[in-house]
């Protein structure tokens, strides 16, 4: 069979072909032909999708003979096509005639690929035109380099970012600090022949001062003593003046490099796009920040005392003891394996024991944390046994961990001294009848055994070095991943710089998901005038926090565009769109800082008298000044000290202050008692005075004044007018207006 034109994504094999055919499908006319890897029941065996002379069909080649074939349907005929998710698996559905249709499955490995089969299928039931250029642009759940699969979209490729050359980043990295580098270098070296020349002075002691047959005077030996214990008092101090340069040239660079490393990071975690905030973790980032960039101290010091001196060491005193005496020298070799093996065991076996104890040491920590910060809650609910109880499971994982590192350690170490001992009981037998045999002297035999006693530990430390090594490529890779993340948010080149705005908002042909996949706006296009004041209502889930979040540019949409004043918000820097753009969310946060920090937090360098204006205007200043501190009180975590309702007040001065052009209410009276709420309501009337104002609101009473009303469901737009005419319509605002008189009635 020849290949064709069409688009294959995985070839086609002729069995396909042979059970397309009777249905009229020609295998010269495929248009895209797609191999997914499970069946329509989940069992794991190549499927196919193929879209040919206008039709698609679903092929399963081992199912019963009646449903190998599914289809072929007519691309006309389609009204709808969407992927289903379910766990671990999805479908790819379409709908013809009223009623959706699985057409095939497939494994999350393969979303992206079926994915793009919707959206050309999309494009054909929009536009009746299809275009492949969908199919050849990259795939972002994989590397474009290697071709291995990433552990999110668009993420970094482990593999790549390793060749892309850890350690030349990290060596660039200590660029600035090189001359120090150097310097450590060479006094290492000095350290390292330092530390060769007491084991050689020992043998000049036995030998030519303390051995008794020996022919020369009393006094001259005398002096010869002074001379030597003096020349070693001489190394071992120099050798402690040299340690306390390295320890202290070391850790000079070593903190400034984590400092420089912990700044970058941070610069670039406060500027990365809020998406990647959502993807990952606060404590994941916390981890990298605080343990991570530590290996970087130790990468230095690896540099100044571990690969380095422990080599040089090796080097060093291997050539002295092959000096000393070739014969002895080969019997220390015999231990090494038994000295390299009991290494590896330790950081295989033993080691990862560590692991857990130090997760169980985190959970702990996390569990009392999460305890105390929610103990009211505990209260509330009576649950202290409970938690007792949790804490109990946490803190016996704790003792048991800890236990199993304490055992094994006591266990192992022993051990270890005495393969470590072997090689000096090897010597003191063979040395011993040597030197009794008059082959070698006793001094020779004291040397020996002194540099035998600092010879395994850098062959131990040597063997670690490929732990320490994983580990330093583990934790630099997770550093250089949040470094090269693209900021999927750019600020733009060439910034407008408007001097002022007018409050002009337009969104035009909005489509928009957190997922690109799973689109939550759809196709919203909308404008409202300087000055407008617009409710947006809608069921919880239906959208409005997204249009928000795509007006404050928190994301960007994939599809069509957010103007302000006729500028798409992109071409505007953050900076400048925080100062058109005003928020007041739902859920207010407030810092730990004085109640004054707090609403001057957008315009720093505001007068006290600005503050006090915002927060009179705010409904604020008389509940402000009760607190005997007043402005200066000093607010808890998240604001602890203020009830909600103060809470969201502060949060409104804090709006007001900033004076943006456009302000947002997202909900901003949810979470308050009426009472707050009217006060509230009395601050925002302030607020909105000559500005554009988006008011997001959840009791649809605050909203009748609005010029306008966008009605959203399932991210799009079904209903806009005021009050009166959408009551008139009888739609859906119509609808949750009743079911919340109602409710209001009940509550009556
Ligand atoms: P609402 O109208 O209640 O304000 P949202 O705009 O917050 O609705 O949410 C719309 C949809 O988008 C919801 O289905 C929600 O689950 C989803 N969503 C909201 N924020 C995120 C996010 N950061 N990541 C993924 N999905 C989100
Ligand atoms: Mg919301």
């Amino acid at each position: 069979m020849n290949q064709n034109s069409g688009i294959l994504l995985g070839d086609v094999p002729p069995e396909i072909f042979r059970l397309i055919e009777p249905k009229g499908i020609d295998h010269q006319r495929i248009q895209i032909s797609i191999e997914s890897d499970l069946s329509l029941d989940g069992e794991i065996t190549p499927n196919w999708l193929i879209i040919a002379d206008s039709q698609i069909i679903g092929v399963n080649p081992t199912a019963d003979a009646a449903d190998r074939v599914l289809g072929p349907f007519q691309l006309e005929n389609i009204e709808k096509v969407r992927v289903f998710q379910g766990v671990g698996s999805s479908f790819l559905q379409i709908r013809t005639e009223r009623l959706f249709v699985d057409l095939i499955r497939f494994s999350n490995a393969r979303r992206e690929e079926f994915n793009r089969v919707r959206l050309y299928l999309e494009d054909i039931i929009a536009s009746k035109k299809a275009s492949q250029e969908i199919f050849s642009q990259p795939n972002p759940w994989f590397c474009e380099n290697c071709g291995l699969a990433l552990p999110g979209r668009d993420a970094v490729c482990a593999r790549c970012a390793h060749q892309g050359g850890l350690f030349s980043r990290t060596l660039s990295m200590m660029r600035p600090y090189l001359r120090y580098v150097i310097i450590l270098l060479v006094m290492m070296l000095c350290g390292v022949s330092l530390d060769l020349v007491p084991p050689y002075l020992t043998r000049i002691l036995v030998d030519d001062v303390l051995k008794v047959t020996d022919a020369s005077t009393f006094a001259s030996r005398n002096a010869l003593l002074l001379w030597l214990v003096l020349a070693l008092v001489g190394a071992s101090a120099f050798r402690a003046i040299l340690n306390i340069f390295i320890g202290r040239t070391s850790a000079s660079i070593g903190t400034r490099i984590t400092y420089e490393l912990r700044r970058q990071l941070n610069k670039k975690l406060a500027d990365l796009s809020v998406d990647f905030h959502d993807r990952i973790s606060a404590g994941n980032l916390m981890s990298r920040l605080l343990h991570d960039v530590d290996y970087f101290h130790g990468f230095v010091q690896q540099v100044a005392q571990g690969f380095f001196v422990n080599i040089f060491l090796i080097v060093g005193i291997g050539f002295m003891l092959f000096k000393l005496n070739t014969q002895l020298a080969f019997y220390v070799l015999i231990p090494i394996p038994f000295v390299v093996t009991g290494t590896w065991f330790f950081y295989h076996i033993i080691y990862p024991r560590y692991y857990r104890f130090w997760d169980s040491r985190s959970k702990l920590a996390a569990q009392i944390n999460g305890m105390l910060s929610g103990i009211r809650t505990v209260k509330a609910y009576a649950q202290e046994a409970r938690e007792q109880a949790r804490f109990k499971d946490t803190a016996s994982y704790l003792r048991n961990s800890h236990r199993a590192v304490d055992l094994s350690t006591s266990t192992f170490f022993p051990i270890f001294g005495f393969i470590f001992g072997l090689g000096g009981f090897i010597i003191w037998f063979a040395g011993g009848k040597s030197v009794l045999a008059n082959q070698m002297t006793l001094g020779t035999l004291m040397a020996f055994l002194g540099y035998l006693g600092m010879f395994y530990a850098p062959i131990s430390a040597l063997t670690m070095f490929s732990n320490w090594l994983t580990g330093f490529l583990t934790a630099g890779q997770r550093i250089f991943e949040i470094m090269d993340t693209d900021i999927t948010v750019k600020q733009p080149e060439k910034p407008l710089e408007l001097e002022t705005i007018k409050g002009k908002i337009e969104f035009k042909n909005v489509t928009f998901g957190y997922d690109p996949y799973q689109p939550v706006l759809k196709n919203v296009t909308l404008t409202i005038e300087p000055g407008q004041m617009i409710g947006i209502v809608g069921k919880s889930g239906s959208g409005k926090t997204t249009l928000v979040n795509l007006l404050c540019r928190f994301y960007d949409p994939q599809q069509g565009q957010v103007l302000i004043d006729g500028h798409d918000v992109r071409t505007m820097t953050n900076v400048e769109l925080r100062n058109y753009v005003g928020l007041v969310l739902q859920e207010p946060f407030l810092f730990r800082a004085t109640i004054a920090a707090n609403i001057s937090y957008g315009v720093p360098d505001a007068n006290p008298e600005q503050i006090i204006n915002a927060a009179r205007a705010a409904n604020c200043h008389k509940f402000i000044l009760k607190h005997p501190s007043g402005y200066d009180t000093q607010l808890g975590e998240r604001g602890a000290g203020l009830s909600g309702g103060e809470k969201q007040r502060i949060s409104i001065a804090r709006a007001l202050l900033c004076d943006p052009s456009i302000l947002i209410l997202d909900e901003a009276t949810s979470n308050v008692d009426t009472e707050s709420e009217q006060q509230i309501q009395e601050a925002l009337a302030v607020l909105t005075e000559n500005r554009t104002t988006i008011a997001i609101a959840h009791r649809l009473s605050t909203l009748k004044d609005a010029d306008i009303i966008y009605v959203l469901e399932e991210g799009r737009i079904v209903e806009r007018g005021t009050h009166e005419d959408l009551m008139a319509l009888e739609g859906l605002y119509h609808k949750l207006v009743m079911i919340q008189t109602k409710l209001t009635k009940i509550e009556d």
